[in-house]
C-alpha cells in the first residue's frame, strides 16, 4: 500500500471512529452522512490541509478566532517557551508574569478608563461574567431591583443560559425560552433595513428613538445594555453605524445603566480598528474580549471593567460585596503566553495599518457581486465582508430557510478547497489577516460560484 493510499484511509477511517464517539457543535449529525467531517491534519498560514493532502483555505479563521494564520511561528515560539515554565496554576491566591503583562497591555490599548481585567476562558463565561458584575455592581450600591438588561434584537452572546437570555437569535434561542431569564429587547440598528436614500448613519440614528424611549421607561430595572458593536457576527454579519454606539454610551450615562461591549467577535482588528467601540469614540463600562485574544490558540477571554465597578466589590470581607466568580482555567498561562505574543505581533507588524489595504481589496473584489441578481448586498466593516442573497433581489423576500441554500455553498467551497460557512443566505469572509490578495481572489470566485449554484433554481 502506498503512502497516499495509507493517508487516505487514515482520513476515511478517523471520520468512521468520529461518527462512533463524536458529537459535534452546531450540528444536526444526521447531516454528517453526506457530508462527513474533514480530518484535518495540519494547518499552515491560511491554509488547512487533510489527510489527502487537499488544503482549505481558511476564509472565516474557524470561526473568527484565529487572526495570523495557522502554525505562527511567532505564537509557537511563545508557547513553547512558556511551556517548559509554567502551564497552569490556580489563579486565586497565586498569579504569574503571563497574565500580569497581558492585563497591563490590555489596559494599555482598550478604550480609556478600562482598568481591570477578570479572565475566564470562553467568550460566553465573559459574557456570563460580565451581566453578573452589573448586576451585583448595582446590588452593592443599593440598588438591587436593577436586575433586567436590555439587548438588541437578532444580537448573539454566546450560549450558556445567561448569554443566551440576552442574546436574540431565535435558531438559537426559542426552543430554551423556559429555562432563560426575560431581557427587554430593542430593534437592531441594522442598516440592511435602511430605506431608499437613507444612510446607514440617519438609519442607526433613526432606530436609536427606540432604545432611548426602553431607557426612559425601565432605567431603574435595568443594569445594563449589551451590545455587539457595528456588526451582529452571529445574526447574519448584519452591520450599522458607530453613530448609534456614541448615542447609546451617552444616554446610558444619563440614566444610570452599564453598557457591556461584546468585542468578542469583532474585537483585536476585526472591524479596522483595534476595537469596535474606538470608532464611536466611547469606552464601555465592561468589554468582552475572547476569539482573536490568543491569535486562535487556546480558550481564554477577558472581562475589562472601569475603576469604578471595581471599587463598588473593594471591602472587608465581611460585607460580602465580593465577586465569588471562577472557572478553573481562569488566567492559564499558556493561553495568556498566545495572547502576549498575539499583541506583540499587531504592534510590532503595524497590523491595523497593514489591514486597511487587504480590507480595500477585499472589498473591491467582493462588490464585484454586488451585480448578481439575486445578491441584494455587499457590505463591509473592515476585515469583515458579507453577501447577502435573496429570492427576489428586489423586495429581499428570502428563500424558504428549508431549502438550506447557504449549504450549497458551503459543500461546492469546499470540493474547491475553501472554507466558507454561510449563516443562512449570507456568504462572508472573515479571513486571518495574513491572506494575500490571490488567495482573496480564490476566496471570491469560490464564493461568486457558490451563488450562482445555490441560487440558479
Ligand atoms: C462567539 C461569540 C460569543 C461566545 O463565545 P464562545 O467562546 O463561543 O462561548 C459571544 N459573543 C459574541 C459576539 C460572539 O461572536
Amino acid at each position: 500500500m502506498n503512502e497516499h493510499q495509507q493517508q487516505l484511509d487514515r482520513s476515511a477511517a478517523l471520520a468512521a471512529r468520529d461518527s462512533r464517539v463524536l458529537w459535534h457543535p452546531c450540528t444536526q449529525m444526521k447531516d454528517h452522512e453526506t457530508l462527513p467531517p474533514i480530518a484535518i491534519k495540519r494547518g499552515s498560514g491560511v491554509w488547512l490541509e487533510d489527510f489527502d493532502g487537499k488544503r482549505y483555505l481558511d476564509a472565516i479563521s474557524s470561526w473568527w478566532v484565529n487572526l495570523f494564520g495557522h502554525a505562527n511561528p511567532r505564537i509557537n515560539a511563545a508557547l513553547h517557551d512558556q511551556l517548559h515554565l509554567l502551564e497552569h496554576v490556580i489563579f486565586a491566591g497565586f498569579t504569574h508574569e503571563p497574565a500580569v503583562r497581558l492585563s497591563e497591555q490590555l489596559v494599555a490599548l482598550t478604550p480609556p478608563g478600562l482598568t481591570r481585567c477578570f479572565f475566564a476562558d470562553n467568550g460566553s463565561a465573559a459574557v456570563e461574567v460580565a451581566i453578573k458584575m452589573s448586576f451585583h455592581y448595582w446590588r452593592n450600591h443599593g440598588k438591587p431591583g436593577k436586575t433586567r438588561f436590555i439587548t438588541l434584537a437578532n444580537s448573539y452572546h454566546g450560549e450558556t443560559l445567561g448569554a443566551l437570555a440576552v442574546g436574540n437569535v431565535d435558531l438559537y434561542k426559542s426552543l430554551y425560552k423556559p429555562l432563560l431569564m426575560e431581557v427587554l429587547t430593542a430593534p437592531s440598528p441594522d442598516c440592511y433595513f435602511c430605506s431608499p436614500g437613507e444612510s446607514w448613519e440617519q438609519h442607526s440614528v433613526k432606530m436609536f428613538e427606540r432604545m432611548e424611549r426602553m431607557l426612559e421607561d425601565h432605567a431603574d430595572q435595568v443594569a445594563a445594555v449589551i451590545v455587539e458593536p457595528l456588526v451582529q457576527c452571529a445574526g447574519g454579519m448584519r452591520m450599522y453605524h458607530a453613530a448609534y454606539l456614541a448615542r447609546l454610551r451617552e444616554a446610558c450615562n444619563r440614566h444610570g445603566v452599564h453598557l457591556i461591549a461584546d468585542e468578542i467577535a469583532v474585537g483585536f482588528g476585526r472591524t479596522g480598528t483595534m476595537f469596535a467601540c474606538e470608532q464611536a469614540g466611547i469606552s464601555p463600562d465592561f468589554m468582552c474580549l475572547s476569539k482573536g485574544l490568543t491569535g486562535g490558540y487556546l480558550p481564554l477571554s477577558v472581562v475589562v471593567t472601569t475603576d469604578d465597578v471595581y471599587a463598588a466589590f473593594y471591602d472587608d470581607y465581611a460585607k460580602l460585596t465580593a465577586f465569588l466568580h471562577s472557572h478553573s482555567y481562569t488566567g492559564n498561562p499558556l493561553a495568556c503566553a498566545a495572547a502576549l505574543a498575539t499583541l506583540d505581533i499587531f504592534a510590532t507588524e503595524s497590523i491595523i495599518e497593514r489591514n486597511r489595504t487587504t480590507a480595500a481589496y477585499l472589498g473591491r473584489r467582493s462588490r464585484e457581486l454586488a451585480n448578481h441578481p439575486h445578491v441584494t448586498e455587499v457590505r463591509q466593516c473592515g476585515m469583515i465582508v458579507a453577501i447577502e442573497f435573496a429570492k427576489d433581489k428586489r423586495s429581499r423576500e428570502p428563500y424558504p430557510w428549508t431549502e438550506r441554500r447557504g449549504r450549497r455553498i458551503y459543500g461546492h467551497a469546499l470540493a474547491e478547497g475553501v472554507l466558507l460557512r454561510p449563516i443562512g443566505d449570507v456568504v462572508y469572509f472573515m479571513p486571518p489577516y495574513t491572506v494575500n490578495e490571490a488567495e482573496i481572489d480564490l476566496m471570491v470566485r469560490i464564493a461568486a460560484e457558490g451563488i450562482e449554484l445555490a441560487t440558479c433554481d
